[in-house]
């Protein structure tokens, strides 16, 4: 291909970029990394314009090549500010200023404006380090499923900015290469053939972390309670099951609580269903504050919860429904001036050896639940103990 040609292709997959990008925040203006993004498409369709234009006209000018160049610099700052949006932070347009202002100056001095070799030096440091900008947080983030749908363009970045590095070593070491504004030396058609490749995978490679976050949000809405933010029936099958399974094979100990508000009808009665609503958010928050971050929180149904204790011995869960129960005793819901005091009943029960399933576990902790009702509420009932009629209160 030749250079003209890789221009124009260039360009296209740029449209394309800021196209596809400006659609799907139309579909999703949640995602406003993707107006960075689509902008970042624009900067570089601008640039392939300057430089078709100049290769139209046949002009060789190096204030032609300084706004190609800065508007190609720009796209690439749009890609970053993009992504650092996407990850919660600022995106720092003054950087863009600073950046522009810069390369036109540079374009100034004798050294770029004596040869496209010289200009590529120049620049490919501040191309790598925007592009290093993008691959720095990506490469911190956590391990988690979230991480991989960066992957795809945290690679795209580190290649293009490999052949980056190498095209402008070999032309500082091979300081006779001749590189001319639209040449089809080889040098010069790899590294227009990289920005059309680059192009093209990057925003797809953009498409990919939006839609893949969505859907990571789909699925987290969908296991979880809107009212409390604890995780809904649906997630303690999946979660139980799979504790289930490490209990089992590590021979550490699995526990359930369940507990259920006291009297919760009539705070409904009393004050209204909205105020009845702010009691179960009450509880779910002392209760969270009760247990350790790693417990497993489920919200069962109405004011009934479930919590999955993974690694505690029995004594140990005992003291942590204990520390709950207490906690919600001692902490009594102010709303509107009012002080509607709570209780909740508890159950507790430990996986046992014989124990086909956790749901064994969990139909017992029900059962130490409901005898908590029976004998008075607003204590913990073991079923282990169960029979042997002791509770802790
Ligand atoms: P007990 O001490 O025996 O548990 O008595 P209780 O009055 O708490 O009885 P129960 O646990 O059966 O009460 C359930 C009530 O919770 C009935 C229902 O109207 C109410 N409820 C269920 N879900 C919600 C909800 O999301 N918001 C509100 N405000 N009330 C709810
Ligand atoms: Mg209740
Ligand atoms: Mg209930």
């Amino acid at each position: 291909m030749d250079a003209f040609t890789l221009i124009v292709a260039s360009g296209l997959a740029a449209t394309i970029m800021a196209a596809a990008m400006l659609m799907l925040y139309r579909a999703s203006s949640r995602a406003a990394g993707l107006l960075d993004w689509s902008m970042a498409g624009a900067f570089f369709v601008a640039s392939n314009l300057v430089a078709f234009s100049a290769a139209l006209a046949g002009v060789h000018d190096v204030r032609i090549a300084a706004i190609g160049n800065a508007l190609y610099i720009a796209g690439h700052f749009g890609i970053v500010a993009g992504l650092r949006r996407h990850l919660g932070l600022p995106p720092r347009y003054w950087l863009l200023v600073v950046l522009v202002v810069s390369v036109l100056l540079l374009h100034q001095s004798a050294f770029a404006a004596q040869s496209v070799a010289n200009r590529l030096l120049l620049f490919t440091p501040i191309i790598v380090s925007i592009n290093a900008c993008a691959v720095w947080p990506l490469w911190r983030l956590p391990r988690d499923s979230a991480r991989a749908a960066y992957m795809p363009l945290m690679v795209l970045e580190l290649l293009f900015m490999t052949q980056m590095i190498v095209r402008a070593c070999y032309i500082a070491f091979h300081r006779t290469t001749n590189l001319t504004f639209l040449g089809s030396q080889a040098l010069q058609t790899l590294g227009s053939l990289s920005v059309f490749v680059f192009l093209m995978v990057a925003g797809m490679c953009c498409a990919l972390i939006v839609i893949r976050e969505q859907e990571l949000a789909l699925r987290k809405a969908s296991l979880t309670d809107s009212l409390t933010g604890w995780l809904n029936r649906r997630a303690l099958h999946d979660i139980a099951d799979r504790e289930f399974s490490r209990a089992l094979r590590t021979q550490q100990p699995m526990a359930f609580i369940t507990f259920d508000i006291d009297h919760f009808k009539s705070i409904n009665d009393r004050h209204g269903h909205s105020t009845g609503d702010l009691a179960i958010r009450h509880v779910t928050v002392l209760a969270a504050q009760a247990l350790r971050g790693y417990d497993a929180l489920f919200r069962l149904g109405g004011e009934e919860f479930a919590v999955l204790i993974a690694g505690s011995n029995d004594d140990a869960s005992l003291c942590i429904a204990e520390r709950v129960r207490d906690l919600i005793a001692r902490t009594p819901l102010h709303v509107d001036g009012k002080t509607i005091p709570m209780t909740v009943s508890i159950g507790l029960a430990c996986c046992r050896a014989d124990d086909a399933s956790w749901e064994d576990a969990l139909r017992r902790a029900d059962l130490a639940l409901y005898r908590s009702k029976q004998m008075g509420r607003n204590r913990v009932t073991r079923a282990e103990t169960l029979g042997r009629d002791s509770a802790a209160a």
